[in-house]
């Protein structure tokens, strides 16, 4: 008898698992999902949520990058010690992972992503991150996904943040633990875009914090932002992990700023 209850649930189970996609095919295949940034394109249903005119357009034009600073580079480029627009400059972080470049319609996409509402957008570009460059979020083997913090007063104001959606949805895929509750940000920052840039790095400065530091001890930690400008923002923050104990800090970012002048 027990038998045979056993043998019905296990079909049961069996029968969701079978239903549940063929039900989520057949609804693609008479709804086909539209792509998220021109509403029109039919999206491939595996893996992401663009249609491949418009990923086209998304993943990196230059295929060498400085993995230092995420900057475009030259087939000759020495990058012993970062490349041209890096060398001169200390960064706390090890490395940058990113997907492109913020242009065109990279930059507009990240708009949208950044805007009220704009969750969808971030889920859409994270996912698109994590699949273009899948080897090199698993080769460090990563203990903690964290974001980059607001301060709180922004966030009573602005309650979507892109870095924190980005950050999570990326941890999602890569199955590491994440959190927002240990790096904080302890005072208001001017915006980047509105400082002069010898500025950044001193209006950065102490601006972070560990609040469990035991949890971080030894870790190698990846630090999530939207863009990354002049790197100052991620130079402070990774800063701050490291000296709480972080064994590696990694920085991934959506996209790099073109006109950086480090
Ligand atoms: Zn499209
Ligand atoms: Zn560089």
């Amino acid at each position: 008898m027990v038998r045979f209850k056993c043998s019905i649930k296990s079909c049961q189970i069996k029968a969701e698992s079978f239903v549940a996609p063929l039900m989520s095919a057949a609804i693609n295949f008479v709804y086909p999902p539209t792509c998220l940034f021109c509403h029109q394109g039919v999206v491939n249903p595996v893996g992401h949520d663009f249609c491949e005119s418009c990923l086209s357009k998304l993943k990196p034009v230059h295929v060498l990058e400085c993995p230092r600073c995420g900057a475009p580079v030259g087939p000759y480029t020495d990058l012993t010690r970062g490349c041209g627009q890096c060398r001169r400059e200390t960064f706390a972080f090890d490395e940058v992972i990113r997907l492109g470049v913020y242009d065109g319609q990279m930059r507009l996409a990240l708009l949208r992503a950044k805007a009220s509402g704009g969750g969808i957008m971030a889920r859409g570009l994270a996912d698109v991150l994590v699949n273009e460059k899948r080897a090199k979020f698993e080769e460090p083997g990563f203990d903690l996904v964290v974001p980059i913090p607001e301060h709180w007063t922004r966030r009573l104001l602005h309650p979507h943040y892109a870095a924190e959606t980005i950050s999570r949805q990326i941890a999602r895929k890569l199955k590491v633990r994440w959190s927002r509750k240990i790096l904080l940000k302890t005072r208001r920052t001017p915006k980047q875009a509105t400082s002069p840039t010898l500025l950044r790095r001193q209006q950065q400065q102490g601006s972070f914090a560990v609040s469990r530091s035991r949890q971080i001890s030894g870790k190698t930690i990846l630090l999530v932002d939207d863009i990354l400008t002049t790197g100052s923002t991620s130079h402070a923050a990774a800063n701050t992990l490291k000296n709480a104990g972080a064994a590696h800090v990694i920085v991934a970012v959506i996209a790099v700023s073109p006109l950086r002048k480090i």
